[in-house]
């Protein structure tokens, strides 16, 4: 039978000896040498020469905010490039500007990058948009900041979570609000289609939608049916539908080959960088030690649950305190090492944490682009948790050692497994560096063996759905940062050329 489409003169880094692969019907037909796959070129096969460039799986991002990548992209205002805190205010002037008597919803900023290395406030806000609401989420997605027309839109309760005289929203009262300001649904499907067109351009061809909220899931079918999803996605619902997601018997697995449901997400701490993330000792530069969001016992109950209607688990966990109290819940819920349950973020675990992982057979769901963006001298996590905790931060080393399922993914911090992947590979500290195979291998296979994709994705090999990223170079050679994405292939369709 004649493939349909036929790579040719190609470097396959992950199948010694290949040097051509065929294409199916969305399915990886044959690889190997062209003298091999000869007998599959008939007069309707399209022949892609590839001149030498390095063919890699498609890279599974197994930890996204697909839709806010593409609200990122379409919607808020963008304030990642900011190089100030007085840059982050011009835009948010501008954006107001073009926006009068509307929302302006703002996102990414990081004030770890700027010289004032202070937190935006209210005031600062109310200065640069007096007369719109105007609110401003930090890079982690933990914190937002509020200028006071926003800040009355606010109807969590002052606490912890909230400080009305800095503007400040943490947590789930930061969320609320964000879920109030949400834009209309054909917003929102320009969105996910900008999401993926973005992914195609950085050989995503399957991502982990981490807040799978109902909006987002009708969302995500309108940009289905309008042919505008060129991404594979796996939905991820809050802990808070699981009761209804239960009792409709949602589970996973259930949907199709573009967009299905893999399970729930719930919430231990929050983050480093919003010292919410719940530690052992306190932040180094502020008293506190975090936020735990969940009793063990209130996990436990909500795993067995979810366990039962044949969801998989991914608890976000940060902190050294919040990681011992997830296992905790892991142990008292008698978890099943077949259902793959997942940690997201895992970043200050210890050696006996570590241990009693891979004994419950949890995945470790990293994302090395925060060792790239936070992690070494003078970076936002030795500020908040002092040297000796940076360089024991996000230690892929060891959970590789330990033999944990690792998969990675970019929290959309920002998407793009070429730049991730740089902080597995250089990192500041040896205890984050593997094996560049290991890393890429965590970026495609362990990936997919989070999502229980594994037999359908992640590897190049006859049967695979034909989701393919050609590379400029091969990453066994050139360093990383000289490498870009040249083509994409998803289900054996040319989904991107640069
Ligand atoms: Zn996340």
């Amino acid at each position: 039978m004649y493939a349909d489409v036929l790579l040719r003169n190609a470097t396959f880094p992950t199948v010694p000896d290949a040097d051509a692969l065929a294409i199916r019907c969305g399915v990886i037909q044959a690889v190997g040498s062209s003298a091999d796959l000869e007998g599959t070129a008939g007069p309707t096969t399209r022949v892609l020469n590839l001149e030498g460039k390095a063919v890699l799986p498609g890279f599974i991002d197994a930890h996204a905010h697909f839709v806010r990548v593409g609200l990122e992209r379409t919607f808020y205002v963008d304030l990642s490039g900011a190089e100030s805190l007085d840059e982050a205010l011009e835009r948010l002037r501008l954006a107001a500007r073009e926006r009068q008597g509307a929302w302006v919803v703002a996102q990414g900023w990081d004030e770890s990058r700027w010289p004032e290395r202070r937190l935006l406030e209210r005031s600062d806000l109310d200065r640069a948009v007096p007369r719109q609401p105007c609110c401003a989420v930090r890079v982690d997605g933990h914190l937002v900041v509020c200028n006071t027309l926003a800040l009355a839109r606010c109807s969590h309760p002052e606490g912890e979570l909230v400080d009305r005289a800095l503007g400040h929203l943490r947590e789930e009262a930061a969320w609320t609000l964000l879920g109030a300001v949400l834009p209309d649904r054909s917003t929102l499907v320009e969105a996910i289609a900008a999401a993926s067109r973005y992914a195609c351009e950085l050989g995503v061809t399957a991502v982990a939608e981490m807040s799978g909220k109902p909006e987002y899931l009708r969302t995500y079918l309108r940009a289905l049916e309008e042919g505008m999803l060129k991404t594979r996605v796996f939905l991820y619902i809050p802990v808070e539908l699981l009761e209804e997601a239960a009792k409709l018997g949602l589970k996973r697995g259930f949907g199709g080959e573009l967009l299905r449901i893999a399970g729930v997400k719930a919430f231990m701490d929050g983050s480093i960088g919003a010292r919410t993330a719940a530690l052992t000792a306190p932040y180094r530069d502020g008293g506190t030690t975090g936020t735990l969001l969940l009793s063990a016992g209130e996990l436990a109950r909500l795993w067995r649950k979810a366990s039962r209607a044949g969801l998989q688990m991914a608890v976000h966990a940060i902190g050294d305190r919040a990681i011992g109290e997830v296992l905790r819940a892991a142990e008292l819920a008698g978890i099943s090492r077949y259902d793959r349950h997942r940690i997201e973020h895992l970043e200050l675990p210890t050696g006996e944490h570590l241990a009693r992982m891979a004994e419950l057979g949890l995945v470790a769901s990293m994302q090395p682009n925060f060792v790239v963006n936070w992690s070494g001298p003078e970076k936002l996590y030795e500020e908040r948790l002092g040297p000796e905790r940076d360089a024991r931060i996000d230690p892929h080393a060891l959970v590789h050692r330990r033999g944990i399922p690792l998969a990675f993914g970019s929290d959309g911090m920002p998407m793009g497994p070429l730049y991730g992947l740089r902080g597995a590979v250089s990192p500041p500290h040896e205890i984050q560096r593997i094996p560049l195979e290991e890393a890429l291998r965590a970026y495609t296979a362990g990936a997919a063996y989070s999502l229980f994709a594994e037999d359908e994705l992640g590897e190049i090999a006859p049967g695979r759905r034909a989701d393919l990223v050609v590379l400029s170079a091969d990453p066994r050679t050139a360093p990383l940062e000289e490498i870009g994405v040249e083509m994409t292939i998803l289900g054996g369709e040319v989904v991107y050329v640069r």
